[in-house]
């Protein structure tokens, strides 16, 4: 008898039919021999209306309120999926975050887990109850309520089933697995086999929402085997692991994007060895993530430098700067909205060079301007106008064979 960790977006436990059939598959993995821990998120869009309310009320609301607030969403579901199982004849019990052991940072609303008390849930388990847990939240070591961040359940999930030893993670999702791009916006997207976990770290830093990247690090960090899977749909989905065998002529695995990028461009600047340095960290201090950097020098004694940020941060970035005009000695600030990061991900990068070559011509090709470029061993990103990401990705996709893919047949089979 092993121990799974099952997890359920906000789509699968959005109506109470939704949270039945939910209850239906945790009872099949119980009915295998199986103890389950089902961690569940808000139901359906929740968790952006609550969002919306405090709102309404405030501009900037309290990062703490706003835990507080947020982590009702992921209650109402454990207690009606508890209910429905209870109901079904099945001994089962619903924890919050804090109750269940996730210990986390004294940080709202993008809190990182930093220990779980496993106690309680191992108790239940050894009763014979299915445990149901709040995923998204914890608390800290004082008791304050604490958010992992949007789509943070994912990371409960992983961390839990970690903690526990489970011999598997289950992410039940709208979509069947993880596919060569998100299949929202491209038909032609296959859902992939499997995938290594740097190569889903990478997709999901650079856009590919299917998994919150935090669970990826703690499932590369403890090498927990991981399946993204439909909820509705009985087929077999994505498995994460250490080493995948790379398709003979597939170098890239996926493309993941995002839009809401904006670049920054400090001009001016004197070409002082402490220039990259003064810059980064006054935007670090202020909590501003940048992206992207170009430096690039005009003159022996005058440098510019450009670097990519969330458009959402564009107000704070400059203010931040001029804040610190007098020290950091620039001219001018420009910036340019409405652009989007594409990205291509794929461990075969490694030993195939020209891959970033073979990009640049494909957009070029489509007459798609690259404004920003990053690289690293597994991956090329490309800021481009936000008007052209979709274009861009198909034709990547097409480009890199995306469409046409692996072992189908096996992601087939019933299970
Ligand atoms: P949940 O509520 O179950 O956590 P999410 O909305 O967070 O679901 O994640 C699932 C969504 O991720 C899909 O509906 C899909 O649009 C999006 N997505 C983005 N990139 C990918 C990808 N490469 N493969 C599959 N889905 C993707
Ligand atoms: N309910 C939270 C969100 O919508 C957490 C999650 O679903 O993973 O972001
Ligand atoms: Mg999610």
């Amino acid at each position: 008898m092993g121990i799974i960790v099952q997890k359920f977006g906000g789509t699968s436990v959005g109506s109470v039919e939704r949270i039945q059939n939910v209850a239906n598959r945790v009872i099949d993995e119980v009915k295998r021999g199986n103890k389950v821990v089902v961690v569940v998120s808000a139901m359906g869009k929740t968790t952006d209306e609550l969002v919306g309310l405090a709102g309404q009320i405030s501009k900037n609301p309290s990062k703490r309120e706003m835990d507080m607030l947020l982590t009702t969403g992921e209650q109402v579901t454990i207690s009606l999926l508890t209910l429905a199982l209870l109901e079904k004849g099945y001994e089962a019990v619903s924890y919050t975050g804090w109750q269940a052991g996730i210990r986390t940072e004294p940080i709202h609303s993008n809190a990182r887990i930093v220990d779980i008390d496993t106690k309680k849930v191992n108790n239940s388990l050894e009763n014979g109850k299915i445990v149901v847990v709040a995923g998204f939240q914890g608390a800290t070591l004082d008791g304050s309520i604490t958010t992992l961040g949007r789509g943070g359940s994912d990371t409960t999930a992983v961390a839990l089933a970690a903690a526990l030893k489970a011999d598997k993670c289950d992410i039940y999702t709208d979509v069947t697995g993880v596919y060569t791009t998100d299949p929202r916006y491209v038909k032609k997207a296959r859902k992939l086999y499997s995938v290594s976990y740097d190569e889903m770290l990478e997709l999901a830093n650079l856009g590919a929402g299917v998994l919150h990247p935090r669970a990826v690090e703690f499932a590369k960090n403890y090498l927990m085997p991981l399946e993204v899977r439909s909820s509705l749909e009985q087929e077999n989905g994505t498995i994460i692991e250490e080493e995948v065998s790379m398709e003979k002529s597939l170098v890239v695995r996926g493309i993941a994007f995002e839009d809401q990028v904006t670049r920054v461009t400090v001009c001016g600047l004197p070409s002082g060895l402490h220039t990259l340095s003064m810059i980064f960290t006054t935007l670090a201090k202020n909590g501003l993530n940048v992206d992207i950097i170009i430096q690039s020098t005009t003159n022996e004694t005058e440098t510019s430098i450009s670097f990519s940020i969330k458009t959402t941060d564009l107000e704070d970035t400059i203010a931040v700067l001029e804040k610190n005009r007098e020290e950091l000695q620039f001219t001018a600030i420009e910036h340019e909205s409405g652009l989007a990061k594409v990205s291509i991900v794929g461990s075969g990068m490694i030993s195939n060079p020209g891959v970033a070559a073979e990009m640049f011509q494909v957009l070029a090709n489509h007459e798609i301007q690259v404004k920003m470029v990053s690289t690293s061993e597994i991956k090329v990103s490309t800021v481009v106008d936000q008007d052209n990401m979709v274009k861009a990705v198909e034709a990547l996709h097409e480009a890199f064979n995306l469409s046409v893919i692996e072992n189908e047949e096996k992601s087939k089979v019933n299970v």
